[in-house]
């Protein structure tokens, strides 16, 4: 997995190297530091040469700032290439997710993937930008320091590391506490979030039932959780920065007394021991360092696992290598025994055969579940076929390019889902490349021309959250509009005007029929007076297609869509 990890490193191999570089030179500064003050101590003040003393102040001066550049490339292009390589994961997951089939869909919750897309991937833009240089520097900055403290008084060294396998217990435990404290700090902002997320959403129904302050006080109780959590957090925070302060003047205190008394018996100069006391806190910082690690690289690793787990999920509806771009289809649609079932313990379809004429409009009726909206959802491939075949023209649609197929065929659903934005975008979505003469044509086609010039804004008009502001026959206009411009040779109509009154479908319907002209259109429909015209009727049972004929026909053979016939007409 770590080496999957690294590979993100690769298109930032120039950026990685320079901010890996600049790092490592910080260190080497400040390791060099404390030997540099000792010399000035020991060999420079002795000598009483003020003229040396400011050449060397002035040197220092041109080092320091020499490290403060590279302090600024650490800083700012370490965390460019943790955000370039979240970005680059970003993109790719997104892009992943958009190739996915329906059964993906079917199966994730899109919360799920949110979290992946935004808190995850955050962990792991974290851990790409300090994982390894933290790791690295810390490991470096300690054994240096030890080896130049060793060096000049090994049993003082001893003495100063003395305490670090405490200090490094001491860390590690309030690591873990601290790690608790946040695990348990997000899950409760994930809590206010989904309760915003619902009340906005749903804010129409709570004020239709006046609960806003039932919702203001379920609000603040979460709101007070996550407040107590993340105060527990800072908390433990706190602990953790004063214990490991504490224990940083603790060493210090005893390198100073336990230096004292060598430098009385003559065997520590004051150089020595002044650099003693500032290698204490070299050596200190990169324990915390570490520590910060400990944190970061459970997290960020999880959250990489996770993201592997999507992005090696392979789209389970791919174009065969040999997949043809089919254009110009006629729209010939013919079921070869079809098998069909979503998950394993329940079949949809047995032995569906079903010819369709191209050019032909045939309706699809039957009680709901008995697999209409299945049968046409397996044209478009949104599923495979798990036996048989179904071919268009004569080639099995799985010799065709997905894009070459699902660009030939449109449908219209009863919810129709509209984007934010304007009037015209959401049209232009049927063809992107429209013109104005194009997406005014498909408006009026669509009888949506009377309703957008009464509007103020006309096709600038914005419809809010997946078209709120318009009403159920609007939006289903619209998504005839669209469907005029993408102008597919195979249509698709499923319960497409269900859900509007009588009135509204009249007018929907009759664009709808317009819409039919000249493709092979597949109707699936409860009220049976949008079908008359139909040129043909399949009706559909649990046991598979049960009646096909003509609507008369299939009236005078006294089978189920007689009777079906009998009770919508007794009722009118
Ligand atoms: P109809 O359109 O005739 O009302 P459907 O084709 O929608 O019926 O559904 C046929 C059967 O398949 C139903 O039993 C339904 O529960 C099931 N089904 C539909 N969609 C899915 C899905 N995405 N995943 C699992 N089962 C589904
Ligand atoms: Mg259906």
């Amino acid at each position: 997995m770590l080496k999957k990890f690294f590979s993100y490193y690769k298109p930032h191999k120039r950026l990685f190297i320079i901010d890996f570089s600049s790092a490592v030179f910080v260190a080497i500064l400040e390791l060099a530091f404390p030997v540099a003050v000792q010399w000035f101590i020991d060999k420079l003040l002795p000598g009483g040469d003020w003229n040396k003393i400011v050449t060397i102040a002035f040197l220092l001066f041109l080092v320091y700032l020499f490290s403060t550049i590279l302090q600024y490339i650490v800083s700012y292009l370490g965390h460019k290439l943790g955000i370039n390589i979240e970005t680059d994961m970003r993109e790719q997951l997104f892009t992943h997710v958009q190739r996915q089939s329906f059964r993906f869909f079917d199966n994730t919750k899109t919360g799920h993937i949110m979290s992946r897309i935004s808190n995850d991937l955050f962990d792991i833009g974290e851990l790409a930008h300090h994982g390894p240089e933290d790791f690295f520097i810390a490991i470096m900055t300690f054994v240096g320091a030890f080896v130049i403290m060793f060096n000049i008084n090994p049993e003082l060294a001893v003495i100063a590391i003395i305490m670090i396998p405490f200090l490094i217990w001491l860390v590690t435990y309030c690591n873990i506490k601290m790690n608790n404290a946040w695990k348990n700090m997000y899950s409760r902002i994930a809590d206010v979030n989904a309760r915003v997320e619902d009340s906005v959403s749903g804010v129409r129904v709570v004020q239709s039932f006046t609960n806003e302050e039932f919702e203001i006080n379920r609000f603040k109780k979460d709101n007070g959780s996550f407040r107590l959590a993340k105060l527990i957090a800072y908390k433990v925070m706190a602990v953790t920065h004063s214990s490991i302060y504490m224990m940083t003047r603790l060493v210090t205190l005893l390198v100073l007394v336990v230096g004292a008394w060598f430098s009385f018996k003559g065997s520590l100069t004051y150089g020595e021991l002044v650099s003693f006391v500032l290698y204490v806190n070299v050596l200190i910082k990169p324990v915390d360092k570490i520590s910060a690690l400990l944190e970061l690289y459970p997290k960020g690793m999880a959250g990489f696992k996770r993201f592997l787990e999507l992005i090696e999920q392979e789209p389970e509806i791919k174009d065969r290598p040999n997949a043809e771009n089919i254009k110009g289809l006629m729209g010939d649609i013919q079921f070869n025994d079809v098998h069909f079932h979503y998950d394993d313990h329940k079949s949809v379809l047995e032995g569906i055969d079903l010819k369709i004429r191209a050019g032909e409009t045939i309706a699809f009726v039957g009680p709901s579940g008995a697999g209409k909206t299945t049968i046409c959802s397996l044209i478009p491939r949104f599923y495979d076929v798990t036996e048989g075949s179904i071919s268009i023209d004569g080639i099995d649609i799985r010799d065709m390019t997905k894009h070459s197929l699902r660009s030939q065929i449109g449908i219209v659903q009863q919810d129709v889902f509209l984007f934010t934005g304007t009037i015209r975008e959401n049209i232009a979505y049927g063809k992107r490349n429209a013109t104005e003469e194009e997406i005014r044509d498909a408006a009026r086609k669509a009888h949506l021309e009377d309703f957008i010039a009464s509007l103020p804004d006309g096709y600038e008009t914005q419809i809010g959250e997946r078209g709120l502001k318009l009403s159920g026959g609007q939006k289903q206009r619209l998504a005839i509009a669209r469907m005029f411009l993408k102008n597919p040779p195979i249509l698709i109509l499923d319960e497409a005007t269900s859900a509007l009154d009588t009135e509204t479908e009249k007018i929907i319907q009759q664009a709808l029929n317009e819409l039919a002209v000249n493709r092979t259109t597949l109707v699936i429909a409860h009220r049976l007076a949008t079908i008359r015209d139909a040129d043909r009727v399949v009706v559909v049972t649990e046991d598979g297609i049960a009646e096909d004929g003509t609507y008369t026909e299939l009236v005078n053979q006294g089978g189920l869509f007689s009777r079906l016939h009998n009770i919508q007409f007794q009722e009118v």
